[in-house]
């Protein structure tokens, strides 16, 4: 048998609006569903607290906990003037990280666990996905799950100076 159910690898956005419906769908379901949510422990790789916005009509889910939120449009010409008017039935609303990731934390229930580890690499096979990760004291972990959701953001490629050579008149290289 996996380790877990569900190993969601990042605790940003997308990975605590995952656990949190997760922790809700668990609320209905027995056995619930193991859930592990994986994000590198603080330090170089803690990512600076961020907000997230979106729109949205009428009352939401996430309105506790909402920073700010805005009803009107406005738009600055260029002589200055300002025309404003209302965007319903949508409001503009912004979640500070830090308020998402403690109130899903303290609602996920006991079945959703929170690991400060740092994801290297995955592998999926036939029976489950492996992840191999890193603990804070530098022991490397293997966790296995049914299901994995990785929502690292995508590595890019690093830029490469093209390879450069002149050859001068008499054939040698520089
Ligand atoms: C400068 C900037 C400003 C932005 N401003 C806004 C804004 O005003 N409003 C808005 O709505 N959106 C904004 N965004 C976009 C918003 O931040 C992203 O759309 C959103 O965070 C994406 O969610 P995500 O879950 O995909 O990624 P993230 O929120 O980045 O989550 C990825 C998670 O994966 C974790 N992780 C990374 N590597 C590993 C690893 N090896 N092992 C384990 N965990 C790992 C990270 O620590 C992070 O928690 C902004 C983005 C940037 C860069």
């Amino acid at each position: 048998m996996a380790d877990y159910d569900v190993v969601i690898i990042g605790a940003g956005a997308a990975g605590l609006t995952l656990a949190h419906r997760l922790g809700q769908i668990n609320d209905r379901r027995d056995p619930p569903l193991r859930t592990a949510v994986l994000e590198p422990p603080p330090g170089p790789h803690t990512p600076p607290r961020r907000t997230w916005c979106f729109w949205e009509a009428g009352p939401g889910p996430w309105d506790h906990l909402l920073a700010a939120s805005w009803e009107d449009l406005s738009v600055i010409g260029p002589d200055g003037a300002e025309h404003r008017s209302p965007a319903g039935p949508y409001a503009y609303k912004m979640l500070r990280s830090t308020d998402v990731d403690a109130h899903v934390r303290a609602a996920a229930g006991a079945a959703v666990e929170f690991r400060p580890l740092f994801v290297r690499d995955t592998e999926d096979g036939p029976e489950h996905a492996t992840v191999r990760a890193l603990a804070p004291g530098g022991e490397h972990l293997r966790l296995t799950a049914r299901w994995v959701f990785d929502s690292r953001p995508p590595v890019r490629p690093r830029a490469v100076a093209p390879a450069c050579s002149s050859t001068s008149g008499d054939g040698s290289s520089a």
